[in-house]
Formats: C-alpha cells, structure tokens, sequence
C-alpha cells in the first residue's frame, strides 16, 4: 500500500493515459495507412514486426509527417527488413545484463548503483532498443511486492543509488511504482532513486496529477533521465511535463542513442540540446549504438561520431554537449569515446 498520501478529489486528478496507450497503434497495416505511406513494403515490414511489435502511441505517431519516409521519428518506430538481417557482432545481449544480474530483475554493473528492471513494458517500442531481447517473464522483481529486491538493495550498504529502469518505470500504476520508491526511500544508504524513461517524451499524459502528487512527496534525491533523440519529439506538451517534473523536485537529464537517419548530423543534436534546454533538461548521454542483433543499420562509424562531437562543441556551450559514450559489456563504468 501506498501510505501517508491523499487523493482529495479522485475526479480531478484522473486521466485518460491508460486509454492513450490502449488505443496505441500495434500493427504496421494500421500505422502505414494512418500515416499515408505507400503500401508495397507491407509484407518486409510485417516480418520484422513479428520479431519486434511495433507500438506507437497516437501522439507520437502524429509527429511524423505524413507520406515521409525519411521522418527521423517513424525510423524509430517502423519495423523494416533489415532488422531480419544477420549481421556479425550484433548479438542478443550486448551490453552484458545477464551476466550483471543480482537477482531476478536486478543488475549491479558500476559501484554504488544498483538497477531494477521494474517491468518489461513500455509505451512505445524503439527499434534499436538493446533490452529487445532481455528476458523479462524470468527476471520479474515485482513478486512479494518487491520484497527481495528491497531485502538485495537493503544487504549492501555500498548502494547509494537504485536506478528504476525497465520496460519504463513510469508505465506501472501509482501503487506498484509508488510502493517501491517508498520502500527504497526509507533504506538509509540509499540517498537518490534515478528513472530511466521515455514516457515524458512519448506518452506525457502519463505524468498528471496524481503521479506528481506522489512523486513530489517522495523525500529523497530523484533524478529523471528521460530518452530522446530528436528535438521533433518535443513538442509543448512534452515540454510542459518537463517543466512540470522539475517543479516537482526531478533533477532531469535527457539520453539520447546515435541513430543513423536520425540524428546523425551535428544540425539535429544542436537543435535537440537546445530544446531539451529551453525545457529545463540537461543532455547528459550520447550513446553510441549497442550493437544488439537486427539493428546494425542504425550504426554510424565511430569517426562521424567524433567529427559530429568536435562540432557540437564548437557551436554549443559546454554544458549542453552531451558526453559520447558507449556501454561495454563487463566494464566497471561507461566508455568515454573521445
Ligand atoms: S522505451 Fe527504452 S526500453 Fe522501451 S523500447 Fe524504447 S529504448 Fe527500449
């Protein structure tokens, strides 16, 4: 149970979100015709769908311009044949989750921090994911009400963070997700919860009133990175909800993966960094692309990355560049690449 919050006014503070995402589109038939792209790729697009559902929610779908292609939204979200492809060095678990696991859902890869895999749902399905393959049904903490997952993070007092990821954190109900930060946040060496999520960006009505009201109640240090990769994701809506997090004591970093189609020009980061900015969001990651299986045409050279990163810091302050980073398997701290 929840404890020590009142919901005052039950008609107030609810909202449609869970209607959003059940009426998310799950089918490229429904998201090719909704967005009026031509047909004839159907057939290769259902068979990457088979390996990796598309899910979009309407809002987000509604950013893509219409007839295009080339929408360096719909490349994160369209299954596309070469995703079915077998390319060298893309393999399943690239980033080594399984190797790092504490217990089922929790992993421990850097000192200090742990991480809970809270869920393997999200609201949106990203194609380069890197989890596409993780095995959710076995690593499920949430039985027991989180019980041994409280009992592995209270046994070691060298954790001073628990980073909420997933799945998306944000897609539990108030009372799963809320329980959980409660119980975290009464273990003393824990001082700062960090969520992993991209629900502010692709499914913002998720944050409203009741969310807030239990996540500004919670007395610890709660930082909010969230998961964006073009500046055409946020619109003032999504900018608002931002704003709102930081009003309700979320110190809030954006991540974002280097996608080729996407955002692999020195224009689109530029622009991205400067909207996440206006939106009290500092850009923190840039990663580079975890080569997990069916995603190595998302992949750009690690010199462009250099050449885009040279030029980024020679437009944009400092504090808006993010760092380039890539994550290794077995290494005790995310890899600088510089
Ligand atoms: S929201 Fe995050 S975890 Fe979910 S599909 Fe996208 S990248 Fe993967």
């Amino acid at each position: 149970m929840i404890t020590g919050i009142r919901i005052k006014n039950k008609s107030l503070t609810q909202n449609n979100w869970q209607q959003c995402l059940a009426q998310a589109i799950r089918d490229p038939e429904t998201l090719i015709n909704y967005l009026e792209l031509p047909t004839e790729n159907l057939q290769k697009t259902r068979q990457a769908h088979e390996k990796h559902k598309l899910l979009v929610p309407l809002n987000y779908a509604d950013k893509i311009k219409k007839g295009c292609w080339d929408d360096p939204l719909l490349k994160q979200i369209l299954p596309i044949e070469d995703e079915t492809f077998v390319v060298k060095g893309y393999i399943s678990d690239p980033v080594g989750d399984l190797d790092a696991s504490l217990s089922p859902g929790v992993l421990q890869k850097y000192q200090g921090r742990a991480l809970i895999v809270t869920t393997g749902v999200c609201a949106i399905h990203c194609r380069y994911c890197f989890r596409q393959e993780f095995p959710y049904s076995e690593a499920n903490p949430i039985k027991n009400n989180w019980q041994q997952t409280i009992d592995v993070i209270k046994s070691d007092s060298s954790l001073y963070e628990v980073i909420l990821s997933g799945g998306d954190p944000f897609v539990l109900s108030d009372q799963r997700l809320f329980s959980l930060c409660q119980q975290l946040a009464t273990i003393p060496h824990i001082k700062t919860l960090r969520f992993h999520t991209r629900i502010p960006v692709v499914l913002p009505q998720r944050i409203n009133m009741n969310f807030l009201k239990y996540f500004r109640s919670l007395k610890i240090k709660k930082v909010v990175v969230i998961h964006a990769n073009h500046a055409n994701e946020i619109d003032t809506e999504v900018g608002n909800t931002l704003r709102t997090l930081v009003s309700a004591g979320a110190t809030l970093l954006n991540q974002s993966v280097l996608l080729k189609g996407v955002n692999d020009s020195v224009e689109a980061l530029e622009n991205l960094s400067h909207v996440l900015f206006h939106y009290k969001t500092l850009p923190y990651y840039l990663h580079l692309l975890d080569k997990v299986s069916g995603t190595a045409h998302f992949d750009i050279p690690q010199q462009k990355a250099l050449f885009i990163m040279e030029q980024l810091r020679n437009r944009l302050s400092g504090y808006l560049v993010p760092k380039l980073v890539r994550e290794v398997s077995g290494k005790r701290s995310k890899v600088a690449i510089v």
